[in-house]
């Protein structure tokens, strides 16, 4: 052994450092070709025991020194080397957009219905359910429109083929009113409720017309209560509903299930009054139906005869939602179509 073969490894392996030009996977090869326990200098190490005690003496601590500077050297180099390759794995480009993130949102008939029952709980209404399966007597009867009714005409029906456990016939009802009599079998006035929900009617369909559509209903009964509290609590509605300050018009109509019965009208936000296309310039816009309930309606539901009064009115939600965000064909609402569904 001479120092020499000791200085030419050393200077092997350096080239070998160098000709790695980074190369991670070229350094491990020159770790295992120089330090392994079959390199060259290993099998040196190996031999010293062999050497005189003199020769170990000289050689021992060199050759241990330039395997522990080898050691070193590469080592380092490899765990430098791999830690910059697991950083560029974890690295994230800050710059690259981001996904826009689809995220859903209520139906614009979900989002009125939800916005009409917040403006009846404010002024301390209760919202009531009835079902949509429902039979003649609720839905008609109990209402004063009786089978021989001509008024029944006026409420095109879906008609179930089963009857109820009392052999009442069944169908969808035509209207939330089902829901009244109902109500007021469980419940004694004073109240003042909301019946959201809804309804459904046999007839061909239009810009206007659904065969399947949102109501609600407004009952409000106590021992006073009289066409001035049904004037001011729809004006507080309808101008909550579609902000600014809306005035209220009545006109004679004929329900059964009222007593006096009246159409009412809206005065239009468009033109504030004034006359313009939307309202066919009289100012006005028809809303619907209300009145006074009946007292035969009561009657049904086991009040006695003129010891209560109050009022009724029912609308269509998709009428309301057409009004205030301006939709020109009731069919978009269960038309699936997503471009409207996005407008909203
Ligand atoms: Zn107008």
């Amino acid at each position: 052994m001479s120092k020499d073969i000791l200085e030419k490894i050393k200077q092997q392996f350096q080239k070998g450092l160098e000709d790695s030009g980074g190369n991670l996977e070229k350094l491990k090869e020159l770790q295992v070709k120089f330090l392994s326990r079959k390199s060259k200098l290993n099998q040196l190490l190996k031999g010293l025991k062999d050497l005189s005690p003199e020769e170990k003496k000289e050689f021992g601590p060199l050759a241990n020194k330039t395997k522990q500077e080898m050691e070193g050297e590469i080592i380092g180099l490899i765990k430098e080397l791999q830690q910059k390759k697991d950083l560029e794995k974890d690295w994230i480009d800050v710059t690259i957009p981001g996904k826009e993130e689809k995220i859903g949102h209520l139906n614009l008939l979900t989002k009125t219905q939800r916005d009409i029952e917040r403006i009846f709980t404010s002024m301390g209404f209760e919202i009531a359910d009835g079902p949509e399966i429902e039979n003649e007597y609720y839905n008609f009867d109990a209402l004063n429109i009786p089978q021989s009714h001509p008024a029944r005409d006026l409420w095109d029906t879906f008609w179930l083929k089963n009857k109820d456990k009392n052999g009442d016939n069944l169908l969808l009802r035509t209207h939330t009113s089902n829901s009244q009599v109902r109500y007021m079998e469980k419940n004694q006035p004073p109240f003042q409720i909301i019946i959201p929900g809804k309804a459904y009617r046999y007839e061909a369909t239009d810009a206007n017309h659904e065969h399947s559509f949102c109501q609600f209903e407004a009952l409000v009964v106590g021992d006073d209560i009289s066409v001035a509290n049904f004037k001011s609590i729809a004006e507080e509605f309808f101008s909550a509903f579609f902000g600014g300050k809306i005035e209220i018009r009545l006109r004679p109509s004929y329900f059964p299930f009222t007593e006096p019965g009246f159409e009412f009208d809206i005065s239009c936000k468009v033109c504030g009054g004034k006359g313009c296309s939307t309202c066919s310039n009289t100012g006005w816009l028809e809303m619907g139906g209300c009145g006074m309930v009946n007292q035969k309606v009561f009657k049904a539901a086991g009040y006695k005869k003129n010891q209560y009064q109050g009022f009724a009115w029912g609308f269509g939600i998709e009428r309301l939602a057409m009004m205030k965000y301006k939709v020109d064909d009731i069919r978009h609402f269960r038309s699936g179509d997503l471009r409207f569904v996005k407008q909203f």
